[in-house]
C-alpha cells in the first residue's frame, strides 16, 4: 500500500488544499493530511479547530487527518509513507519548497517529494488570504468550502 503524506498548516483549508488532497488520493492509496504548527506564522485556528473543520470537508476513506508536531520526516517513517505531497502556486513557492524536499531527502533517503501544480484557479489562493479578506468583510465562498465559510467568519470578521 503506498501512502502518501500531505503536510501544512491548513489555517483554514482552503479549496486549493483541498484540489492538492483530493488529487493525491487519486495517486496513493491512502493520503495523510497532516496538520503542523508554523512557529514563524500567527495562527487563527487552533490545530484542533483545524483539523474539525478538515474533518467537515474531507469525506473520502483513502484520506486519514493527523496532526504532530516533532520532524515531518520521522512521521512519514513511522507510517510507512512513501511520499510527502506539496502544491505548488508559483515560481515564489519553489525556492522554499525545493529547500524542503532537498532537507527532507538529506534526513531520510527512502522519501520522496512530489509537487503537484495548483489549479489556474488556486494560484493566488492562501490560507492568510482568505484571512485577510474576511477580516476587512469580503466574501470568502469562492476560496474555502460551503460547509466552513460560517465557521471563518466567525473567527476572522472584523479580526485585525
Ligand atoms: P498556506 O501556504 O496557504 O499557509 P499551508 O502551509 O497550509 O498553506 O500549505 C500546505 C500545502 O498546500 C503546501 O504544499 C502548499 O503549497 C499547498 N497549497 C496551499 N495553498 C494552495 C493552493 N491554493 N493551491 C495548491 N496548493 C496549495
Amino acid at each position: 500500500m503506498k501512502i502518501a503524506v500531505c503536510p501544512g498548516s491548513f489555517d483554514p483549508v482552503t479549496l486549493g488544499h483541498l484540489d492538492i488532497i483530493e488529487r493525491a488520493a487519486e495517486l496513493f492509496d491512502k493520503v495523510i493530511v497532516l496538520v503542523m504548527n508554523n512557529s514563524t506564522k500567527k495562527s487563527a485556528f487552533t490545530v484542533e479547530e483545524r483539523i474539525a473543520l478538515l474533518k467537515k470537508c474531507v469525506h473520502n476513506a483513502g484520506i486519514e487527518i493527523d496532526t504532530y508536531n516533532g520532524l515531518l520526516v520521522d512521521y512519514a517513517k513511522d507510517k510507512k509513507a512513501v511520499a510527502i505531497v506539496k502544491g505548488l502556486r508559483a515560481v515564489s513557492d519553489f525556492d522554499y519548497e525545493f529547500q524542503q524536499a532537498l532537507i527532507n531527502k538529506s534526513l531520510y533517503s527512502r522519501i520522496e517529494t512530489v509537487f503537484l501544480a495548483a489549479k489556474g484557479e488556486n494560484m493566488f489562493l492562501s490560507s492568510s488570504m482568505v484571512k485577510e479578506v474576511c477580516s476587512l468583510g469580503g466574501d470568502i465562498s469562492p476560496y474555502v468550502p460551503r460547509k466552513i465559510v460560517n465557521d471563518i467568519n466567525l473567527r476572522c470578521k472584523g479580526e485585525k
